[in-house]
């Protein structure tokens, strides 16, 4: 009886540790192609309102070229 629970036990730690590598496996390749389609660095900004800074394409504009971080921020004005 205990050889069949050290038997389960090493086939439930093999399995769980093949999932491991292949996720941190998937993960390192979803990283590198990150790294690699993303180009120079964006121009960060600050939200006129809260001053939270995000990426210049991330941000909203309002009609006076001010950076907002969202919809919200954005018509509530700047602070
Ligand atoms: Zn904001």
């Amino acid at each position: 009886m205990i050889r069949v629970l050290v038997l389960v036990a090493v086939v439930v730690g093999l399995v769980l540790w093949l999932l491991k590598a292949r996720r941190s496996q998937g993960g390192g390749n979803a990283a590198r192609d990150g790294a690699a389609r993303s180009g120079p660095p964006a121009t960060m900004v600050a939200c006129a309102h809260c001053g939270v800074h995000l990426p210049r394409p991330d941000a909203v504009q309002d009609a006076q070229g001010r950076s907002f971080c969202g919809e919200a921020h954005r018509l509530a004005g700047p602070r």
